[in-house]
Parts: structure tokens; sequence; C-alpha cells
């Protein structure tokens, strides 16, 4: 009987542990698709193919000349261009498809969050004063912070800002999560920070920060996320397991 062959956009801890999880099902067939931005991606679980599509027309015709019979748009919540390609691309080839989306961080009793729309405007609210900030953002977003060299910068990613940021007072720490309460309390106190930002990606893995700057009464510039497309979404991975059990039924349940 041949295997559904299914598409994962990645580049999450949940496309990841999609993967994972469909490998270990009898009767699929899983491609992992990562952008290609980190220099040392993390040991994958299904085979993988690297690089852009060339936008929806060519996501379509990628999934259409390999056959793909289901399309999980597993991204990070904050890559807005591939899940509208990805909506665009299943309704080009009206393929099976789902949304895989943490669901957003909301804002907890002791929360001093100042809600943004964008980095640029996160940057510009920090305001006159030179403060001590925590850039938590990614690296590709980081220059916005040049548009205020005023403050001092920690700033975290996977891999190097590259060039480095034009700014007197900067620090870089390289690192991946998921990361843990202690270590970021610890690492915002020694530092002084006084003013966190952060985009509101959702999930566990970088939420200590968020509870560290509660815990130390920091306020974090809270980036929104950008409306999602109209493609069915899901949660969790458990969700997503069940919404592609109900689009293609165990081989038992179909008499197979
Ligand atoms: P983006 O702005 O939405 O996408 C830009 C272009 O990169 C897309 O148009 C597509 O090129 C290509 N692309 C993106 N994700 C891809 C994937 N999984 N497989 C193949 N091509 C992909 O994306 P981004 O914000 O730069 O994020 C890039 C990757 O990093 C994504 O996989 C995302 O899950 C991951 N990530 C992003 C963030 C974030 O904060 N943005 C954080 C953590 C991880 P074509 O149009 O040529 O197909």
């Amino acid at each position: 009987m041949a295997k559904i062959r299914g598409l994962i956009l990645g580049g999450t801890t949940e496309a990841r542990a999609l993967a994972q999880a469909l490998s270990k099902k009898a009767g699929f067939d899983i491609l992992l698709s990562l952008a290609g931005r980190t220099e040392k991606p993390s040991n994958q679980p299904v085979p993988v193919r690297i690089g852009g599509f060339g936008g929806a027309d060519g996501l379509a015709s990628f999934l259409r000349d390999g056959g793909f019979d289901l399309l999980v748009d597993a991204t990070h919540p904050f890559a807005a261009r591939i899940s509208a390609n990805a909506n665009g691309a299943a309704r080009l080839c009206g393929i099976a498809a789902l949304a895989l989306r943490r669901p957003e961080w909301v804002q907890q009793p002791g929360d001093q969050w100042i809600a943004t729309r964008n980095i640029q405007q996160a940057i510009a609210a920090l305001g006159p004063g030179a403060r001590r900030v925590f850039l938590a953002t990614g690296r590709q977003e980081a220059h916005y912070a040049e548009a205020a060299a005023h403050h001092f910068y920690l700033v975290r990613s996977v891999d190097p800002v590259n060039p480095p940021l034009n700014i007197p007072n900067v620090e870089y720490i390289l690192d991946r999560g998921p990361f843990d309460i202690d270590r970021e309390i610890g690492l915002l106190a020694s530092h002084r920070i006084d003013a966190v930002v952060a985009k509101n990606s959702g999930g566990a893995a970088t939420y200590a920060k968020i509870e560290a700057a509660r815990h130390l009464c920091i306020e974090v510039f809270m980036i929104a996320r950008a409306p999602a497309p109209a493609m069915r979404a899901v949660e969790t991975i458990e969700e997503a397991l069940r919404a592609i059990d109900h689009l293609f039924p165990p081989a038992m349940e179909r008499g197979v």
C-alpha cells in the first residue's frame, strides 16, 4: 500500500517533535523542510531538505512533483512569509493542510509587559534614557537596535550576528533553547538588565526569560504576532496527530 507522503515546514521544536511522532506511525513517509538559516541545525528524526521553494508557486510545484498528500506548516509563529506561502500553495494544489501554531503567551500577574507591534516599535519604546536591554529576538532582526544605540544590549542568538551591531555597548551570547528559569534569572541579574525585548513566540522552550523578568520586576517589550493566514490550525502535537488521523484514518479503521 502506498505511504502517505507528508511535508513538514519546520525550524521549530514542534516541527521536530511532530516529525518524530509521525516517523513512528506506520504508513507515513515524512520530509522535513528547513529554511537553512542556522549554521548547525539540530539533528532531525526524518529526512531533511534545505532552502526556499521560490514562493507559493514554487512550493505548490514541489508538493505536486513530489506526490505529497499532506502539508504541515510548523514554522515559527513569526515566520510570516513561509506561512502565507504554505496557505497559498495548499490552495493552489488542493492538498490537505494543517498549521501547528503554539498558543501565544498571556500576561500573568506580576508581568510588566509593554505591547509593541514589531521590533522597530519595541526598540523605540525603550525611550531616551540609557537602558540595559536583553535582546532575545534572534539575529536576523537584531540590527534594528542600531536605531537606539545609546542603550547597552545583551544579544542572544543561535548563530553570530553578522555583521556585528554598530553599537558601542553590546555583548553577544550564542545559545539555543530550551532555557531554564534559574539560569535566565542569573543572566539578567549578572548583566543588570532592566528591559527585555522579546517576540511573543509562545511555547515552553524560551518562556523562562519571561518568567525571569517577572521574578526580577523587569519590563518586557513584547512584540505581538502578525495575524496568521486562514489555514486550519492546531496548537499541540497531540492535536496535530489527531487531525492527521482524521484526514488519513489508520489502515485498520479503513478496513485495510
Ligand atoms: P520567513 O520570513 O517567513 O520566510 C522567508 C523565506 O524563507 C520564505 O519565503 C521561504 O523562501 C524560506 N523559508 C522559510 N521557512 C522555510 C522552511 N521551513 N523551509 C523552506 N523554506 C523556508 O521566515 P523566517 O522568519 O526567516 O524564518 C526562517 C526559518 O526559521 C523558518 O523555518 C522558521 O520556522 C525558523 N525560525 C524563525 C524564527 C523567527 O523569529 N522568525 C524563530 C525561530 C525559528 P521561498 O519563498 O523561496 O520558499
